[in-house]
């Protein structure tokens, strides 16, 4: 898919693409595109689209407000959905200032400055094969999301009961109109819980693909009277939705975690790699779950990890390793939630991964029993710590690590930081219903 100018323009012609969609995300993960119609193609391929920065949550101040859009022409897709006012294609955009030298406040741009830095390690790919987890909920008739649920089905259930199977089977039709290669599509463990697992990218283009994935669920699950949510613990009492994230670090030889001579077919790189992530795990924290809601996920119970440890056997600690070797050989980090910035997290992972590489330190011991079960006596002698158990605490244990601050860059972690700060704040201050059932008739 290495389009040139001259290609997009042939394809904008041969498909009829009346509108162009600039796409781009803010620190916050959420995805933001500026529209234009197509007789703007050339100046858009020119790098020529402008951005009013200061309105991007973390982006500029108002007075260095100008930035520009620098398409990425990989990225070019037409979106399977007509609108009545013709077809719309998208092409996914780097951030560039007015003097054309790259924004270090775009959160793909900073992705592509830590792929680099694995390109310096020796290593060609960071392959992602994320798992995203998500519920569907009816709309009213104002089209407002409801809390209620479509369906009564658990987990890889059958219809009847999964009534949520034939929206989640146009997700996953669309997906593949777009190119996506989608593994496997199964109802999850809640009621009205779903995941759709497609097939693993290099960094960026995983990152891109997250972000696409979210937008398609989305349009996808509104025609059919549904709101799909990625929010981490949308209802009490049952799982929430997570993210796993599969990973694996490829040179030229093939799969570096994969060595079949080892006792557990981990390559040196792989443990060194894993040790990396266990070691900034609480650092990582507020990237991978950057919200307050994303705290009520991680508790015992829900099979989210709420501890620091690993494991090839058991589900319930942080960094899983699958049984699969030879090229499937990988990592799965099971703490990540889809509210993550797909980029933020993905660069921070690397990052960590590549520090562990360099430091050469080799984890502790596997944990092959379930740790919900364990006293904190026993977790204390096999080193197992638990994770941030706020957003709060996340933070502070991000300002704490500076391996990970190092993976943001100055201007994300300043921006990211306030912006956390500024939602742990206005959280504390409410008051919820579980207080006052509390609290207002017994004191
Ligand atoms: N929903 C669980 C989570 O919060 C994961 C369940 C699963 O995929 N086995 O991570
Ligand atoms: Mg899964
Ligand atoms: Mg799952
Ligand atoms: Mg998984």
């Amino acid at each position: 898919k290495n389009y040139t100018a001259q290609d997009i323009r042939q394809m904008a012609k041969e498909e009829h693409v009346e509108f162009l969609r600039l796409m781009f995300t803010d620190i916050n993960g959420i995805i933001k595109n500026v529209e234009m119609p197509i007789d703007q193609l050339d100046k858009v391929l020119a790098n020529e689209a402008t951005l009013d920065g200061s309105s991007i949550d973390g982006f500029v101040r108002i007075e260095e407000s100008d930035m520009l859009l620098y398409p990425d022409l990989s990225t070019w897709l037409v979106f399977p959905w007509g609108s009545e006012h013709g077809k719309v294609a998208r092409l996914i955009c780097d951030i560039h200032k007015a003097d054309g030298s790259e924004f270090a406040g775009d959160p793909r741009n900073n992705l592509r400055r830590i792929v680099e830095e694995m390109h310096q390690a020796g290593f060609t790919k960071f392959n992602i094969g994320p798992e995203p987890e998500f519920f569907l909920f009816k709309m009213d008739e104002k089209g407002e999301p409801t809390l209620k649920l479509n369906d009564n089905g658990g987990y890889f259930d059958f219809e009847p009961i999964d009534l949520g199977e034939n929206c989640r089977r146009d997700i996953v039709l669309e997906l593949e109109k777009m190119g996506f290669e989608v593994e496997a599509s199964h109802h999850e463990v809640a009621p009205g819980q779903h995941e759709i697992d497609f097939k693993y990218a290099d960094a960026l283009e995983a990152a891109d693909n997250i972000q696409t994935f979210k937008l398609v669920v989305r349009t996808v699950a509104r025609k059919h009277g549904l709101h799909a949510t990625f929010m981490p613990k949308p209802l009490e009492g049952i799982n929430g939705s997570g993210m796993h994230i599969n990973m694996s670090l490829f040179n030229q030889q093939g799969n570096a975690f994969y060595d079949e001579t080892t006792q557990n077919q981990l390559s040196k790189t792989a443990m060194y790699f894993l040790n990396g992530l266990l070691e900034h795990a609480r650092g990582l924290t507020a990237i991978n779950n950057p919200t307050v809601n994303s705290y009520k996920r991680l508790v015992p119970g829900f099979e989210a990890p709420v501890y620091v440890a690993w494991s090839g056997k058991n589900r319930s600690p942080l960094i899983r390793v699958p049984l699969s070797r030879g090229t499937g050989t990988r990592l799965e980090m099971r703490s990540v939630d889809p509210t993550a910035n797909p980029y933020l997290a993905i660069a921070a992972i690397l990052h960590c991964g590549l520090a562990g590489i360099k430091e050469r330190n080799t984890p502790v011991e596997p944990v092959n029993r379930n740790i919900y079960q364990m006293s904190e006596a026993e977790r204390h002698e096999n080193k197992i710590y638990d994770l941030p158990s706020t957003l709060h605490n996340a933070i502070k244990e991000l300002k704490k690590d500076s391996t990970v601050t190092q993976a943001m860059g100055e201007h994300l972690y300043k921006s990211f930081v306030d912006s956390r700060e500024f939602e742990w704040d206005a959280y504390r201050q409410t008051v919820s219903s579980w207080e006052r059932e509390q609290y207002l008739k017994r004191f």
